[in-house]
């Protein structure tokens, strides 16, 4: 009895002082810290399946996938078991001058299941670095074709696009609340409207606003493609820019536009890809093949830090000369080919054919689907949208005229602490409120999702009233 209350008191202190610590030692991403620093931070201990603790034991159902990247849950057995006989052999060796036995057979079975064409594999770390090698694999390109195509040095990109944070990727981004500072330091791109048709930028109903949005790509490319190197997109859902859905039909008439105005495609499945909208990459639901994707968020199932970035022959070959033609791409990083990554990534994609998750994801996108049509009619809802194992609901201040709150009013960060409480774990895009579950929840997981998140808008809905 007496050694239990010890070791609770224990516990106590602990969580006190890492609470503390955390206040006076941490600069966490995307937080205002001045607010952080006034509430108690949540700090997590544990995971298993769907669901994560915190110090305190609390329990949370892990309702945006530690952000978008877990796939199989977590403490994923064949994962851990992955890692740990890796780890036994060896935990890093470097790939500059240097192969290794996971990096070898994982490019293999991406090559496998990747869109046609893609055939060859070059590894980095994160979502911003696979679409920077992308970028400068592209532009790279074009100067070894050499003559008049040595003009094409820019990029063509959507507003409301997210292709990462490091300067490089925020300057072909399109979300102006993060990137407008520092506009500056960002080199030229070309910008077209995004087919957001809910709020559709040229004031345009569906379909005359997706139609519109391809027309002005194609204005651009007609004037342009000269010096555009390549058009670089989000396939099927704009995510951080604010989960928008676009128009089934829009990548395949891209992809038509790349061809023919002689520019490459890039497609960053960063978060799309690895099953979340319910195939392997959202690119096949368009039977389109890119000529070069990059991937990350879930490539390890959420396990570790691996992104990739897979590329045509054709671009391969362009960079292929003696040594002293220096056509050599000049990239890499400490921890490219990183083995304990692609040992994960393997048993992630090994579990894929085992479980027969894509097949399984099927029936659970369909009760999602069913499970938010009805926020529809909820006061505070303006609109709710879906793609695969993403749900979307989009807070509005007036149902009529869709008028936004203003981002000061905190309306979507309240509607995420009040699920929180009740023990959901989601983070909102301003207004937008965002479901993306474990590819591995359950019918009855997900549906508990759903009603706390309906809940939390509800209560928020009458506090304003
Ligand atoms: C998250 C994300 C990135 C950036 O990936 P990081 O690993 O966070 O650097 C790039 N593109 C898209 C589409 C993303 O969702």
């Amino acid at each position: 009895m007496k050694k239990t209350r010890q070791k609770t008191m224990k516990t106590e202190t602990n969580a006190r002082q890492l609470m503390r610590d955390d206040h006076s030692t941490l600069w966490h991403p995307f937080t205002q810290m001045q607010e952080w620093i006034s509430e108690p931070p949540l700090i997590i201990k544990k995971g298993k399946g769907v669901y994560l603790w915190d110090i305190e034991g609390k329990k949370y159902l892990d309702g945006n996938s530690s952000i978008w990247v877990n796939l199989h849950g977590h403490q994923k057995k064949e994962i851990t078991m992955a890692i740990e006989h890796q780890l036994k052999a060896i935990a890093h060796s470097t790939f500059l001058g240097l192969s290794n036995i996971p990096a070898i057979q994982l490019a293999k079975k991406l090559i496998e299941i990747a869109p046609k064409g893609l055939s060859r594999v070059f590894y980095s770390d994160n979502g911003s670095t696979a679409v920077e090698i992308a970028l400068k694999m592209a532009y790279q390109f074009w100067q070894h074709q050499g003559g008049a195509f040595q003009k094409k040095k820019k990029f063509l990109t959507l507003y409301n696009a997210y292709h990462g944070d490091t300067i490089g990727t925020m300057s072909v981004g399109g979300i102006s609340l993060f990137q407008d500072l520092f506009r500056p330091l960002f080199y030229p791109v070309y910008k077209i409207e995004s087919p957001y048709c809910y709020r559709c930028p040229l004031t345009l109903a569906w379909p005359d606003c997706q139609i519109a949005c391809l027309e002005s790509m194609e204005k651009v490319l007609t004037n342009h493609h000269e010096e555009i190197a390549a058009i670089l997109m989000e396939p099927g859902i704009q995510a951080a820019g604010g989960m928008i859905v676009l128009p089934p039909g829009y990548l395949k008439r891209v992809k038509a536009l790349s061809r023919r105005y002689g520019v490459l495609l890039i497609l960053d499945e960063v978060a799309t890809g690895f099953g979340r909208t319910g195939k392997m990459f959202a690119s096949e639901h368009e039977g389109v093949s890119p000529d070069l994707m990059a991937v990350a968020k879930g490539l390890t199932g959420g396990y570790l830090p691996l992104a990739a970035t897979l590329a045509t022959e054709e671009i391969f070959e362009a960079f292929s000369g003696p040594y002293d033609s220096f056509k050599t791409f000049f990239h890499g990083h400490s921890y490219t080919g990183n083995q304990l990554g692609c040992a994960a990534a393997i048993a992630n994609l090994e579990i894929f054919e085992k479980e027969e998750t894509l097949k399984e994801l099927q029936s659970k996108i369909g009760l999602l689907k069913n499970l938010l049509e009805p926020f529809n009619r909820l006061d505070l809802v303006g609109d709710v949208r879906q793609t695969g194992f993403i749900g979307v609901v989009e807070l509005v201040k007036n149902k009529k005229t869709g008028e936004s709150f203003p981002l000061k009013d905190k309306m979507g960060i309240k509607v995420c602490l009040e699920a929180r409480n009740r023990g959901l774990l989601i983070r909102p895009l301003g207004n937008i409120l965002v479901l993306i579950p474990p590819l591995s929840s359950s019918g009855i997981q997900i549906k508990k999702m759903v009603t706390i998140l309906r809940e939390s808008i509800e209560t928020i809905s009458k506090g304003i009233r």
